[in-house]
């Protein structure tokens, strides 16, 4: 016998299939340990047959092969479809099916070390403000994982270990991701619309049905009453969230709802939880795999329903190759599974409405609140006229009236502003200097924090992560007149503390939440009242069930109205009906206020009425009028590397065979030309693209194999389908 195997070696150079003997227990899907060059790999089986044609002396044998096959054949089969759609490795695709363990088989016992501190006194020079953070830490949590501390606290672990400030002790964990989360079983009796809905979607006669639900309308009560019933029916399901970590309500609930059913996939758990979480649901023992866009590769078997929640959301796309579009692998599963397919939204993707509006997909539609619960009223305020009026903050009158009344009664509000940091950036007033990154082609946001109960000033690449001191003088000219433009969420949060001493806040962004629990630790605090107001980035729009916040303000709605981008307008326009859609859920009547210096904005009128059928039709005839997705396709060449010279002559290359495409078929496209990305550099690499954009995509084939073709030592160069960031 002899099997086809793909080594897990990630590069075009080796991804062809190799012949290896083996004897009949091996079969298709198997991992494998296998002779290569002049060592032993990792591999997969991707066939078994009788005969081999090459000699059989040249043939080397298996090593070493699992019990069990890893991969099914409808994974084989989508690995297959996926590498040639997206011309990429095969191993590179296979890995998105298999949790890194599998891979590299170094599946160990599930033991951490956990750090506490001495009994004995100890001192911290000060001047050592990471092992002061790392003692704080332990003061505060007892003891903590030696893993989460190298992460947190970075050499600090190490010389205060040296300094005998620590004790070890070594436990064997079961790895139960979220195990300490107490689940509240909230199963409700189905309203007739929801009723409706469910009956509509199981007896549609298309794989797809779009579920249209306002915020609050009920739809994962939907999804749950769906997925139940393909479980009853020994079936498994998928239930895909945009971010796991953000929504621990919706967590709780589903594991208070099927237990030990219910497995969780995502970038969050450590990789033994996750190759056990994976496991569980290919052995069987677990039949709903619930998690964010990598989900949609879990090993289920038997698929009765596919749930892609949120179905708008940017975090759907892959960013790193196979750059993927998840509902496309959704698709083609639920295809193969002869199963449903469910996008659930308040605010569908415009591409997603037009296909249900022209029938391709079903269309349910849940238009009203739970109870006829209104929907919060949107107040629109001009902040041209605050300033005009002399009132300079990032607070509206309207804003400052509502949130006095909103403490007074003892309810709840959420801040959003869609910027982390103090201030957007620094500037010299006398020569105009913008502070900007040393790797990076971008301005650097001014950051304010306490760190040990000091302010600590500092400048920050949102881009590369690096910090920077604060200037105390301007580099170029010397002058010492500096200047703060843009606010972001640090100030909000001090502004706050001086307009409302008593009041108690919570910030929640990437700055507030690094870590597996970051988002729930603040999550739970404000959901069990510990403060008044969340003020936050677009964490604070996604999916959470606060019944008491009644009032909602969006500080600054042009933020995302003027990025670079064809999406700009309907991001926006979800953006705001999301963040919306958190006021009010409850008994109380909620409002919202949206600040912007653009109140007659055609986007921001119909988000403030819920207006989705308005916002669709005047910016689908906008996207025609423009020849913008869905009338066209953009298509972006990005080359990356950190050699200029080099990534120049892959620039070349690439535009040179692509002017070829480009010339032989120009009926097929509207746009075509080569330039600067419109970030020069990120992280010390250069930049460069070509932008097409094509009516449509029967030339993606060529553009996929022209760059798959195009090899250089240091320069990536991939292609981009609809980018949703341009920059
Ligand atoms: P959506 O996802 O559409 O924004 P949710 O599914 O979060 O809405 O539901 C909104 C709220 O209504 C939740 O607090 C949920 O517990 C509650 N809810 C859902 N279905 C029912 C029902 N049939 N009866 C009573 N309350 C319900
Ligand atoms: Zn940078």
């Amino acid at each position: 016998m002899y099997a086809e195997v793909i080594v897990d070696i990630a590069h075009s150079d080796v991804d062809k299939i190799y012949d290896y003997a083996c004897d009949d227990k091996v079969s298709a899907g198997m991992r494998v340990a296998v002779p290569f060059g002049r060592s032993v790999t990792t591999g997969f089986v991707i066939r078994v047959k009788e005969r081999s044609a090459l000699e059989s002396e040249k043939i080397k044998r298996i090593l070493r092969y699992d019990a069990e096959p890893a991969l099914n054949r409808e994974c084989l089969e989508l690995a297959e479809k996926l590498s040639e759609r997206y011309r990429c490795p095969k191993a590179l695709v296979l890995r998105l099916f298999l949790p890194a363990e599998m891979r590299t088989g170094k599946v160990g016992e599930a033991t951490r070390t956990f750090a506490r501190l001495t009994a004995e006194p100890f001192t911290i020079s000060p001047r050592a403000p990471q092992q002061q953070a790392l003692v704080a830490f332990l003061e505060e949590n007892g003891e903590a994982d030696t893993a989460v501390l190298r992460q947190r606290f970075p050499g600090a672990l190490k010389a205060l270990s040296d300094k005998k400030i620590l004790l070890f002790e070594k436990r064997r964990v079961f790895r139960d991701p979220y195990g300490g989360l107490e689940g509240e079983r909230r199963e409700h009796v189905l309203t007739d619309a929801q009723r409706t809905a469910v009956e509509q979607i199981r007896g549609s006669s298309k794989t797809v049905t779009l579920l249209h639900g306002v915020t609050g309308s009920g739809k994962t009560e939907v999804y749950l009453t769906l997925i139940a019933e393909q479980l009853a029916a020994g079936k498994t399901a998928i239930f895909l969230v945009p971010e796991i970590s953000l929504t621990p309500q919706m967590l709780s609930q589903l594991r208070a709802r099927f237990g030990k059913s219910a497995a969780i996939l995502h970038s969050g758990l450590s990789a033994g939880e996750r190759f056990d979480e994976w496991r569980r649901l290919r052995e069987g023992s677990a039949r709903i795999a619930i998690g964010a866009r990598s989900a949609v590769f879990a090993p289920v078997e038997n698929i009765g329903l596919i749930v892609i929640d949120e179905e708008h959301d940017g975090s759907y796309s892959s960013e790193s190759a196979p750059r993927y579009n998840t509902f496309d692998i959704a698709h083609l599963r639920a295809r193969y599974n002869g199963c449903k397919l469910v996008l659930g939204s308040a605010t569908p993707s415009v591409e997603t409405y037009r296909r249900a509006k022209e029938g391709k997909f079903g269309l349910v539609t849940l238009p009203d609140r739970i109870n006829r619960r209104p929907l919060p009223e949107v107040r629109l305020v001009d902040m041209r006229r605050e300033v005009r009026r002399g009132n300079p903050s990032c607070f509206s009158s309207v804003l400052r009236d509502k949130l006095e009344t909103c403490l007074a009664r003892g309810n709840q509000a959420i801040l959003f502003l869609n910027r982390r940091g103090y201030s957007q950036t620094v500037l010299c007033r006398d020569c105009g200097y913008v502070a900007k990154c040393r790797d990076c082609d971008v301005a650097l946001t001014y950051h304010r924090e306490k760190v040990n109960g000091a302010e600590r000033d500092c400048l920050k690449c949102h881009y590369c992560g690096t910090n920077y001191h604060m200037l105390t003088a301007c580099p170029e000219c010397g002058g010492v007149h500096l200047g703060y433009t843009g606010t972001g969420t640090q100030k909000v949060v001090a502004e706050l503390k001086k307009l409302y001493p008593s009041a108690r806040v919570l910030r929640m962004d990437v700055d507030t939440t690094s870590g597996k629990e970051g988002h729930y630790k603040i999550l739970k605090q404000f959901a069990s009242r510990e403060a008044d107001i969340l003020v936050g980035t677009q964490m604070v729009a996604k999916g959470h069930d606060f019944p008491s916040v009644t009032l909602v303000g969006i500080l600054d709605a042009d933020m995302s109205l003027h990025f670079p981008d064809y999406r700009s307008g309907e991001r926006t326009f979800q953006l705001v009906t999301q963040v919306a859609g958190r006021s009010g859920r409850a008994e109380e009547r909620g409002e919202v206020v949206l600040q912007t210096y653009d109140p007659d904005n055609y986007i921001l009128r119909f988000a403030a009425k819920y207006d989705y059928a308005g916002f669709y039709e005047h910016e689908i005839a906008v996207r025609a009028g423009a020849a913008f997705p869905p009338f066209a396709r953009i298509v972006r060449v990005m080359v990356v590397g950190s050699d200029e010279k080099e990534a120049l002559a892959a620039l070349k290359e690439v535009y040179e065979a692509l002017e070829r495409i480009y010339l032989k078929n120009t009926d097929r496209f509207l746009f075509f030309n080569k330039m600067h990305a419109p970030i020069k550099r990120i992280r010390n690499k250069f930049r460069y693209q070509v932008l097409m954009r094509l009516t449509e995509g029967s030339l993606l084939r060529q553009i996929y194999a022209v760059c798959a073709e195009c090899r250089y030592r240091d320069t990536l160069v991939y292609v981009e389908e609809n980018p949703s960031n341009l920059s």
